[in-house]
C-alpha cells in the first residue's frame, strides 16, 4: 500500500467559482502539485518563486498565486480528461507560464508566450480586483491556450467568427472547469431549483470583473452581475450585418460580444442534456452532460475545416461527433438551429422545444430521429468572403475585453 502521508499536500483556500458568485464560498483543498501535469501551467510571481502553500487570506498576493495555480491546474486536469490527446501547448511546449499580476489593468489575456493577469482597485466595491483570482477569468484565458494547442491555425485566421469562437471556447472552458466542482453543482441545483437555463452563478461569467467594469466604465460595458452570461438569448447574424461595437445588451461583431451566440448554444445544450432522461438535473447528470458536450466539442474543433462560416462548420462537426448518441446530437442540432448558427430546423409545431421557464417540452429521444446526424445541412458557405480578408492588428491578443 502507498503511504498516504507521503503524497499529502498542505491545504490552501480556493474559490471554486468567481469571488463574487453568491455560492459556494471558499473551499479548503489540497494544494495542487502542477509538476505532475502534462502539459502544465507554471504560475510566476514578479519575484520568481511562489510562497509556500498555506491558508492565505483572500485579497493577498499569496492567496492570488495559489488560487490561480489551483484554477489552472483544474483546467489542465479537466481538458486532459475530456481529450486525452491534449498533451502539449501550442508549438509542442510542455509548460505555459501564467503571470499572476502584471500591474494595473482590468484585464487578462493569452498571447502564446504566457497567460497574463492584472489588478485594479474598485472604490465602489471597496477592494482590489485581481483578474487572476476568478476561475472564470483564469480558465477563460487557459481555454484560449487549449484551443490554440488544438487548432493553431485559428490564431491568425482573419475572421470575426473565428475570433468570436475563440472567446466562446474560453468561456466554455470556464464553465466546464467550474462545473467540475461538486459544491458548485450542489449550489447550482439549489439556486435554480433544477431549471438550469435560468441565469445563475455558473452561467454568469467573471462576476467581479464585470462589476468593476460597470463601476469604472459605466453600465453599457457589462450586464448587471457579470461580464458575460452564458444563459442568454442572442442569435446568429452574419458579422458583416452587425455593428462593429455595441453596448453589452446588444450583439456586435466585436469578438467578445459575438461569442455569446455560440456560448449560449453550448449552454442551451448543457441545460437540456443535464435534465435528461429524468426530466430534472442532478449532480451526476450535470457531470455527464458537461463531459459529453465538452469532449465532443473539442473533437469537433479538431476536425472542422477552417472556413468563413466557422461556427456552422464546428456545429456540423459537433453533431457528427455525437452520432453515437442520437438524442445528444439532436439536442445540439436543435440548439444550433434555434440560435440560427445552423440553417433550417424543425417547424415550431413538430420540434421539441424549451418553454419560457427553460423546461424541455416534448420527447427528447425523438430529436435524434428528426434527421440523420451530419446529413441535412447545406454545404459550407463560400470561402474568402469580405470579412474573411479583413486583417486584425498584430500581435493578436486574446483579451477578456471590458472596455
Ligand atoms: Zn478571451
Amino acid at each position: 500500500m502507498t503511504d498516504q502521508s507521503d503524497s499529502s499536500r498542505p491545504p490552501i483556500r480556493y474559490y471554486p467559482d468567481d469571488p463574487l458568485a453568491l455560492n459556494p464560498n471558499l473551499e479548503d483543498v489540497e494544494a495542487p502539485d502542477p509538476l505532475t501535469d502534462r502539459p502544465r501551467v507554471r504560475v510566476v510571481d514578479t519575484t520568481g518563486a511562489l510562497p509556500p502553500p498555506r491558508h492565505y487570506e483572500p485579497g493577498t498576493r499569496a492567496f492570488l498565486d495559489w488560487q490561480l495555480e489551483e484554477a489552472l491546474h483544474r483546467g489542465v486536469v479537466r481538458w486532459r480528461s475530456l481529450l486525452p490527446e491534449f498533451t502539449a501547448w501550442q508549438g509542442g511546449r510542455s509548460t505555459l507560464e501564467a503571470v499572476a499580476d502584471e500591474g494595473v489593468d482590468l484585464n487578462a489575456f493569452y498571447d502564446r508566450r504566457a497567460l497574463h493577469f492584472f489588478h485594479r482597485d474598485d472604490p465602489q466595491l471597496g477592494r482590489r480586483v485581481w483578474s487572476g483570482e476568478s476561475p472564470d477569468v483564469a480558465c477563460h484565458e487557459e481555454g484560449h491556450a487549449v484551443l490554440d494547442a488544438l487548432r493553431p491555425d485559428l490564431w491568425d485566421a482573419a475572421s470575426f467568427e473565428v475570433a468570436a469562437f475563440h472567446e466562446a471556447f474560453g468561456d466554455i472552458s470556464a464553465l466546464l472547469v467550474v462545473l467540475d466542482d461538486e459544491n458548485v453543482r450542489r449550489s447550482l441545483l439549489e439556486q435554480t431549483s433544477g431549471t438550469l437555463r435560468k441565469s445563475n452563478d455558473v452561467s454568469r461569467l467573471a462576476e467581479e470583473l464585470g462589476r468593476a467594469a460597470r463601476d469604472l466604465f459605466g453600465p453599457s460595458v457589462a450586464p448587471p452581475g457579470c461580464l458575460r452570461d452564458a444563459a442568454n438569448a442572442f442569435t446568429y447574424r452574419p458579422p458583416a450585418e452587425l455593428p462593429t461595437d455595441a453596448p453589452a445588451s446588444h450583439l456586435s461583431r466585436e469578438p467578445h460580444s459575438f461569442s455569446r451566440v455560440f456560448t449560449g448554444a453550448f449552454y442551451d445544450t448543457f441545460a437540456a442534456l443535464a435534465s435528461f432522461p429524468a426530466g430534472v438535473p442532478d449532480s451526476d447528470s450535470i457531470v455527464r452532460a458537461s463531459s459529453l458536450l465538452g469532449s465532443s466539442l473539442a473533437r469537433a474543433v479538431r476536425r472542422a475545416s477552417l472556413e468563413s462560416r466557422w461556427m456552422r462548420a464546428v456545429g456540423e462537426a459537433w453533431v457528427v461527433e455525437l452520432a453515437f448518441d442520437p438524442a445528444a446530437a439532436g439536442v445540439v442540432r436543435l440548439a444550433l438551429e434555434r440560435r440560427r448558427i445552423a440553417p433550417g430546423g424543425p417547424s415550431e409545431a413538430e420540434a421539441p422545444h424549451w418553454d419560457e421557464h427553460g423546461s424541455f417540452v416534448g420527447d427528447l429521444r425523438a430529436l435524434g430521429r428528426l434527421r440523420e446526424p451530419g446529413l441535412a445541412w447545406p454545404g459550407p458557405g463560400t470561402r474568402a468572403t469580405h470579412e474573411w480578408r479583413i486583417r486584425h492588428g498584430a500581435p493578436r491578443l486574446r483579451r477578456l475585453r471590458v472596455a
